[in-house]
């Protein structure tokens, strides 16, 4: 038996753990340390029984309370690793520079490495923040010397299956605004659960690694008109709506309607924007997309929340 418990999903941060008897992985950690200890007792997770933390890009909401909590339980983190690096960019924040500061030291011959580095840290700082949300992890303030250190890192590759425990993990490339991004289908006991949250659009890889799910957790994050009519910026209401951000209700439909199989027995919308979207917006949207698919044994529909755990999913 396989168990799904997402802990949170949404623009403030995400976290689900998957589980078989044997096996315990916890994607993405995206809310402080504190929180998801806390949100694992409540769904009565073990957090000591954790296997290994598995990340899919390292925007805030997915990687806040990584450090910490790989720390504290001493467990490996697998990451790619241009995402590893993107995360140390933004846990080691050198001395920040604006252009100005760095042509005045150009001016005055300071050597061109160091500057490189400050200015590619200044973009890693500013491209970090999902979906404009930028609070630091009070957790990781108050770390040790160096926040980056991990007890033990583990590199995986898109495209290449691997293996924790007697979870089988395969990522796969999505298009997102980050340094290397991936969804993941995971397989145990012969169930499979398909996860892809934090994407522009449905890629043909992303159409063919979710097929045959048992469990399929897709992203509903944003009403179109919502989004467009709502508060954020433009610049950043441009990058959500991109081919690089984040899936929209329609978007998600267009998915379920057309290229999704129709197999699993839950589909779950998660990533909703609590600034750009409405729960019954992404329900009715998914719902009609799904039409008469539905049935007591196939495509129940649940939606992951931000401030609550949903409850576990056991198949
Ligand atoms: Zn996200
Ligand atoms: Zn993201």
């Amino acid at each position: 038996m396989m168990r799904m418990t997402v802990l949170a999903s949404g623009s403030k941060g995400n976290s689900t753990v998957i589980a078989t008897g044997r096996t315990r992985i916890l994607v993405d950690a995206g809310l402080s340390c504190r929180e998801i200890l806390k949100r694992m007792q409540t769904a009565g997770e073990d957090p000591r029984t954790l296997d290994a933390i598995l990340i899919t890009h390292e925007h805030q909401d997915h990687v806040q309370g990584v450090a910490v909590l790989a720390r504290k339980l001493g467990i490996p983190v697998y990451f790619t690793e241009m995402t590893h690096r993107a995360w140390m960019r933004w846990m080691r924040p050198r001395k920040r520079m604006t252009y100005a500061d760095w042509l005045r030291q150009r001016e005055q011959g300071v050597t061109a490495v160091a500057d490189d580095a400050a200015i590619t840290t200044g973009i890693a700082l500013a491209a970090v923040a999902d979906e404009g949300e930028s609070e630091l992890c009070e957790d990781t303030a108050s770390a040790e010397r160096d926040p980056a250190a991990l007890h033990s890192v583990s590199y995986f590759e898109a495209g290449k299956r691997f293996a924790v425990g007697d979870i089988d993990v395969e990522p796969f490339t999505i298009p997102h605004d980050a340094a290397d991004p991936v969804g993941f289908v995971f397989e145990g006991e012969g169930v499979r659960i398909g996860f892809a949250t934090d994407l522009g659009y449905v890629p043909a890889n992303a159409r063919q690694a979710l097929r045959r799910c048992d469990v399929l957790m897709l992203e509903s994050n944003h009403d179109t008109e919502m989004l467009r009519d709502g508060p954020y910026p433009w610049s950043v209401k441009q990058r959500v709506m991109s081919r690089v951000g984040h899936l929209s209700n329609e978007a998600a439909a267009e998915f379920l309607e057309r290229n999704y199989d129709g197999q699993a027995a839950y589909v779950i919308l998660a990533h909703l924007s609590e600034s750009n979207n409405l729960p019954a917006l992404a329900r009715v949207s998914a719902e009609r997309a799904l039409c008469e698919r539905m049935s007591l044994l196939t495509n129940k529909l649940l939606l992951a929340e931000q401030n609550q755990v949903l409850p576990a999913i056991a198949l």
